[in-house]
């Protein structure tokens, strides 16, 4: 089965070709700055060289146009006909509470997506574009949605709701929801394949961390809480986005700054978290080769790791233990100083980190904890793409199974 899978943001449309059974990668690529000048094609077909081919490229619908020409391409491409795609897996930021699971696209999901771009303005337009377009060129093909927020509908209520007004969550939806779900989804079942026991007996906390973080408890196969909250705003701290704070705060500072709405918005998002404490950079590489040289950039950095000691800590509370600590993203998978300092001190929580395998230059999935340790510790290289894929392929198998 060959899954086209498309990731629409709002001036950049990533895809990748996938051969969900067999785990196969055949092209990855992305487009950028749509609607702008210089909008350019990366198309890397597997094992191939990389092409790019810049153009003018108005709207998305132009977009994946260039994308099923190249997937079609002579010299490029990896398939013979439109025919061979099977089924287009979307990834869509927010489904709020309509949607528990990855589902079939019709026009009454399209509507429910719609009705969830309130709680994700940015996001889920883009997402609507992406998926007009797919079933413009691709009307004959099943479209599916797999969204970030799906995999948290799990938490309790006592998780979800904030300390607000009922009626404000009944009238507009005001609750946590979670976001980074096809993450944490992926490396909690493959962590319980790594460490060879089911899903469905381990109190896994997952760590997904990259220039936006979440850590998500994760008891027996569901996830029952998560750092990110009615937005990805809340929780850990990011490279740009602050994280966890008073809400008094913003007010304050709305009042004393004459700031708008919207400005105090993209201070949240874009100017605090990493970037905003260590005046340096967003990008944690830059953060820790200063981290012995610059005061900033390593209270930076120790905040980061600090916050995330004291989400593990609540997480084992909040589960009544833990099993096993994993650590994926971008930040997660390669620094062995986040690794150290957020698990620095859990050794009353059976967490024992083995500093060697820690430290190692290794790629792909690895346990890093000590022989004793009685909590796993591992870092697992997400693979978002793949789980949109494989949701598609069974949604898509169902249905024919329906037939
Ligand atoms: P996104 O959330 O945009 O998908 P990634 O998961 O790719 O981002 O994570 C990007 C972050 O990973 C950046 O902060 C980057 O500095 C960090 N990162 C990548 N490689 C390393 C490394 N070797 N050491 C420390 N941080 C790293």
């Amino acid at each position: 089965m060959v899954i086209l899978v498309i990731n629409a943001g709002s001036s950049s449309v990533k895809y990748q070709v996938i051969n969900p059974e067999k785990e196969a990668v055949l092209a990855t690529g992305l487009v950028e700055r749509i609607g702008m000048s210089g909008a350019i094609l990366t198309h890397r077909p597997t094992g191939r060289k990389e092409v790019r081919l810049s153009g003018e490229i108005l709207d998305h619908k132009i977009a994946i146009e260039y994308v099923l020409s190249i997937l079609l391409s002579k010299n490029h491409g990896v398939i013979k006909d439109k025919k061979e795609i099977d089924a287009v897996g979307h990834r869509v930021v927010h489904g709020g509470e309509a949607f528990s699971s990855s589902v079939l696209i019709s026009e009454e999901v399209m509507a429910q997506i719609r009705a969830c771009i309130d709680y994700a303005p940015l996001h889920n337009p883009p997402n609507l574009r992406g998926i007009n377009a797919a079933k413009q060129l691709l009307p004959d093909v099943p479209q599916v949605a797999v969204f970030d927020t799906a995999f948290h509908q799990t938490m309790p209520k006592y998780a979800f709701l904030y300390g607000l007004p009922y009626v404000l969550y009944k009238r507009h939806g005001i609750r946590r929801y979670g976001f980074h779900g096809s993450s944490h989804r992926y490396v909690a079942s493959r962590a319980a394949r790594l460490i060879g026991k089911p899903l469905d007996e381990l109190k896994l906390i997952t760590c997904h961390l990259g220039n936006g973080s979440s850590a998500a408890a994760i008891k027996y196969g569901k996830s029952v809480d998560t750092s990110m909250g009615f937005t990805p705003l809340e929780g850990l701290l990011m490279g740009t986005r602050c994280g966890d704070m008073d809400p008094a705060v913003i007010l304050q500072i709305m009042a004393k700054e004459e700031m708008t709405p919207n400005d105090a918005t993209t201070m949240l998002n874009k100017h605090s978290g990493l970037m905003g404490i260590s005046g340096l950079s967003s990008d944690m590489r830059e953060i820790e080769e200063e981290y012995d040289t610059n005061d900033r950039a390593r209270v930076a950095h120790d905040i980061f790791t600090y916050r995330l000691r004291k989400y593990i800590g609540a997480y084992a509370a909040a589960m009544g233990g833990v099993d096993v600590v994993v650590f994926t993203g971008g930040i997660g998978e390669n620094s062995m100083l986040v690794r150290k300092n957020a698990l620095k001190g859990l050794e009353f929580l059976g967490i024992e980190l083995n500093e060697e395998k820690n430290k190692a230059q290794a790629n792909g999935d690895r346990q890093i904890n000590t022989s004793s340790s009685r909590v796993k510790v591992l870092v697992i290289p997400t693979n978002e793409e793949l789980v949109i894929a494989q949701d598609t392929m069974h949604i898509v198998q169902e249905m024919k199974a329906n037939q």
